[in-house]
């Protein structure tokens, strides 16, 4: 018999629930919209319910959540979302109403460390112990693995908030972050493009000077983490990286940025392969909730 994972992907808009053991067997999936704690965790376990119900009992559930989070196993607020401006979201405890449920194990994340996971088991970082993977869209987050094992230290890392050299003649624009104006979330995530020029980033044309900026700022951040952590791979989804035109842009300017100092044939010769787009598309969410669920098996 398959081992089945329940898989959620908490998101602050939507909640994406799914049944399966891997990505090429999803069983059942469930979306609906992200309203009231209490209501939308319930939704979450009736759908898991009815699917034990027909397809038999699941292993494990993984959680890949919005946040901030409390992922540390030790703390009294595991498992729970801690300081979200999400109005009704502050302290929530998400895998608790789980376990009580479904009495098995449930591993919990923030969803960006949930899409590295799933890309690392399935995708583009396949076979890799050290990868970091974006999203770049409302907001910005990364998720790192090293070493092989999800990045924690005191939280969890929040590499969307990294601060960037703005030069205020290029850009006047003093950045969309509540906490930090002109961080990278600040700068380069959906919101600060719309607000930056008017106009939401899906109308932009090819030649709009807004990509040429994007891929600046992208590339600084992607130059500090490649200083800092020296991953083997970067992936980069989100809605804003729909623009596929981004990616040779921003390799162009990471290599500039770098100016050689990292001497390694994937920066150096083939940084088309080192900076990519996610493999499994948009789903890294979904089934990095599948790759936390059978990780919280095998720690269990
Ligand atoms: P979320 O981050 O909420 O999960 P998305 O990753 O879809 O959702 O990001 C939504 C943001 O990305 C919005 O600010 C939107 O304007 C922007 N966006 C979505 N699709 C595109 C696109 N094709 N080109 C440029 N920007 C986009
Ligand atoms: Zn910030």
């Amino acid at each position: 018999m398959t081992t089945l994972w329940g898989g959620l992907e908490a998101g602050g808009t939507k909640f994406v629930c799914a049944v399966g053991s891997g990505p090429d067997d999803i069983r059942a999936e469930a979306r609906f919209p992200t309203t009231t704690p209490a209501e939308t965790l319930a939704r979450t376990i009736a759908f898991f319910r009815e699917q034990v119900d027909q397809l038999g009992p699941l292993a494990a559930i993984g959680v890949g959540s919005f946040g901030p989070v409390d992922p540390d196993p030790a703390s009294p607020h595991y498992g729970y979302i801690t300081t979200t401006p999400k109005p009704g979201w502050k302290n929530t405890d998400v895998v608790g109403p789980l376990r009580a449920a479904f009495g098995v194990p449930v591993g919990f994340d923030t969803d960006v460390n949930g899409a590295v996971l799933g890309e690392a088991r399935w995708g583009a970082a396949r076979g890799l112990a050290n990868a970091v993977y974006f999203t770049i869209g409302t907001g910005i987050g990364g998720g790192a693995i090293l070493n092989g094992r999800l990045a924690h230290g005191l939280v969890h890392p929040e590499m969307g908030h990294m601060l960037l050299r703005r030069d205020p003649a290029r850009d006047p624009y003093v950045g969309h972050c509540p906490y930090h104006g002109d961080c990278w979330e600040g700068l380069s995530a959906g919101p600060a493009l719309e607000e930056r020029y008017g106009v939401k980033a899906e109308t932009f044309g090819l030649d709009h000077p807004a990509w040429d900026l994007e891929a600046h700022y992208v590339a600084q951040a992607l130059m500090n983490v490649i200083c800092v952590l020296s991953p083997e791979r970067i992936i980069l989804g989100g809605g804003v990286m729909g623009q596929a035109h981004l990616f040779p842009r921003i390799h162009r300017e990471v290599q500039t940025l770098l100016n050689g100092y990292v001497q390694h044939a994937a920066i150096l010769e083939r940084i088309s392969e080192y900076i990519v787009a996610p493999g499994l598309g948009t789903r890294s969410g979904i089934l990095g909730a599948f790759a936390l669920a059978e990780q919280a098996l095998a720690d269990a």
